[in-house]
């Protein structure tokens, strides 16, 4: 799948459109989600063009990689999401209903999340 630098992710990137902005690195932007699913929702993206994990996993250069995953942990540990806990999670693909083809990482956090699947156990 070709980046489609239309998204709305790659327009916050460039600053056309707003976003409530909590982290930011060399390589990765962190912000609130607009319609957030738990207490604390927060969404980090490479400022790279990368549709997704699957995308930046294959063709990101090392550098953007390490500034990904450190961000995501700093990002987590600013918002005092790990005493608790917190859920990482990042859609790829249509099976995964993906909206936006820029890859992202959501944080959910503040309230105990349950299962991590519909029908999941949750004593699993
Ligand atoms: P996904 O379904 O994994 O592709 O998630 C896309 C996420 O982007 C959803 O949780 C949306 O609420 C969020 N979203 C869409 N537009 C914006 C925006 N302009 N600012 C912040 N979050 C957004």
């Amino acid at each position: 799948m070709a980046y489609d630098s239309s998204n709305i992710f790659a327009r916050i990137l460039r600053g056309e459109i707003p976003c409530k902005k909590v982290f930011e690195s060399a390589h990765s932007l962190a912000f609130h989600d607009i319609t957030p699913a738990a207490p604390v929702h927060v969404l980090v993206i490479p400022k790279g063009a990368y549709v997704n994990w699957n995308d930046f996993s294959a063709n990101a250069p090392e550098a953007e990689i390490v500034d990904f995953v450190r961000s995501i942990g700093a990002v987590a540990r600013q918002l005092g999401l790990p005493a608790s806990g917190y859920r990482t999670l990042s859609n790829a693909g249509s099976d995964a209903h993906q909206t936006v083809p820029h890859l992202h990482v959501h944080i959910f956090g503040g309230k105990k999340l349950g299962a991590m699947l519909p029908g999941a156990s949750e004593t699993q």
